[in-house]
């Protein structure tokens, strides 16, 4: 009899890649299920990004060693961002764990678990509905803005080869993906170890001749350096979509260069406009954190003033978390909780409104929709604006629709953040 492993992902898409490596490794030798609650082995990849994601991740363990006190859990193995921060105290606080791996994980615990199959490159069992599926192109980070852990948890910036990266794209085309979402740390630095520079066009160019991709999606580039060859490229090519995310973090100079971000103002408000000019009807996505350490009123009433003049396409936005072993740590938490919620609030409110009149502007459009989801009623998709999870949706009230299908649709309402549409073909 096959043991059963259950591998659980918290965290982000890169920590989605990296299990369905680890699944498609384990697959060879164990019965994978995707029931926690009654499984041989439970592999739980965690995230350790904030102070919240890491409170969230301690309670699914401590979940999961309650599980095992009543026998329905053989073996835990916790892997992952978490451990890679925290391995010390987490040994400590939870010695119910059988074992505990950093974001090493995919090398080390098969061998653990007497797993013959080491991981074989490019093979993955996608967690994701399967017309879609991230690339994580490298992992690692060489900036170090100061209110981020990352780097501190994933080491160094280490890009994956163009060819690798082909033969993973490739596999992924077979096995029916039809949007590529590209993912990183700083995907904007792409290349720069491997190659000793910049690659990210040269890598666009080559996943752009895989003709089952319909939608390729370039997401978390990075303000400084960005490669603005790339946007002659997404102009040129049918499959590169016109979207852009990229983390701003904040527009006040001062607190830019607090936040070790190597931009200020005026080069931050170029690069954009450049990025508009350059590719029309392009959507651009980004971040903001409100409250880091000793922003004022003024400072913060700059960056509102300037999402309502810029009116970004997406936007999200992140209360400061102060994080121990981050640079900004010494500053002290300094603006009030309530001051970091009301500002996050007057965003996302300013925010909601720019969303509806951008929306309101579609209704009568045509758009190519990708459909997510068939439900009893209705059927959920997205235009190549939205990316997975994190953007609108457009409803279309018909259920007689595919997944995975792209449609032609026409736009016949607008919400803040969704679109009604009718497909046409
Ligand atoms: S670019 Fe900055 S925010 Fe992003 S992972 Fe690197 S250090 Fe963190």
């Amino acid at each position: 009899m096959k043991k059963k492993v259950c591998v659980s992902t918290l965290g982000c898409p890169k920590n989605i890649v990296d299990s369905e490596k680890l699944i498609a490794t384990l697959n060879y030798e164990y019965e994978i299920t995707d029931n926690p609650n009654q499984t041989d082995y439970l592999v739980i990849n965690t995230c350790g990004f904030l102070q919240s994601s890491v409170d969230e991740n301690e309670d699914y363990v401590q979940q999961a060693i309650k599980l095992k006190k009543l026998g329905k859990i053989e073996k835990i193995f916790v892997v992952g961002c978490l451990v890679s921060r925290f391995s010390k105290e987490l040994t400590k606080k939870f010695p119910e764990i059988d074992g505990f791996f950093g974001t090493d994980f995919l090398d080390k615990l098969p061998k653990k678990i007497k797993q013959n199959h080491n991981e074989l490159y490019g093979e993955r069992k996608l967690l994701t509905p399967s017309h879609y599926a991230y690339l994580k192109i490298s992992d690692g980070c060489e900036h170090n803005c100061a209110f981020c852990a990352i780097p501190a948890i994933k080491g160094k910036f280490n890009s994956i080869s163009i060819e690798k990266l082909v033969e993973e794209a490739k596999y992924l085309a077979k096995l029916g993906v039809k949007e590529l979402i590209l993912i990183a740390q700083d995907t904007t630095s792409y290349g720069i170890d491997f190659y000793q520079q910049q690659k990210l066009n040269e890598l666009l160019l080559e996943l752009s001749k895989i003709e089952q991709f319909k939608w390729i999606r370039l997401m978390y580039t990075y303000p400084r350096k960005f490669p603005e060859n790339i946007l002659e490229t997404i102009n040129l090519t049918d499959n590169i979509v016109k979207y852009i995310d990229m983390p701003i973090q904040h527009i006040n100079t001062g607190i830019l260069k607090k936040m070790g971000r190597g931009m200020n103002k005026e080069n931050t408000i170029n690069l954009l406009n450049n990025i508009r000019k350059s590719v029309p009807n392009i959507a651009i996505r980004t971040t903001f954190i409100v409250g880091f350490p000793g922003e004022t009123e003024k400072e913060f009433a700059e960056l509102r003033d300037f999402v309502e003049e810029f009116q970004f396409d997406r936007m999200g936005v992140f209360e400061y978390s102060a994080e121990i072993g981050t640079p900004a740590y010494k500053y002290g938490d300094t603006v009030a909780k309530d001051v970091k919620a009301q500002r996050l609030e007057e965003l996302m409110l300013l925010q909601q409104k720019i969303a509806l009149n951008k929306n309101r502007k579609l209704i009568g459009k045509e758009m190519t929709v990708l459909i997510d989801e068939v439900a009893d009623n209705h059927s959920i998709g997205r235009t190549q604006s939205d990316a997975p999870d994190i953007d609108q949706q457009v409803i279309i009230k018909s259920k007689n629709l595919i997944q995975g299908k792209f449609y032609k649709t026409k736009i016949v309402d607008a919400r803040e953040y969704d679109l009604i549409g009718k497909a046409l073909k």
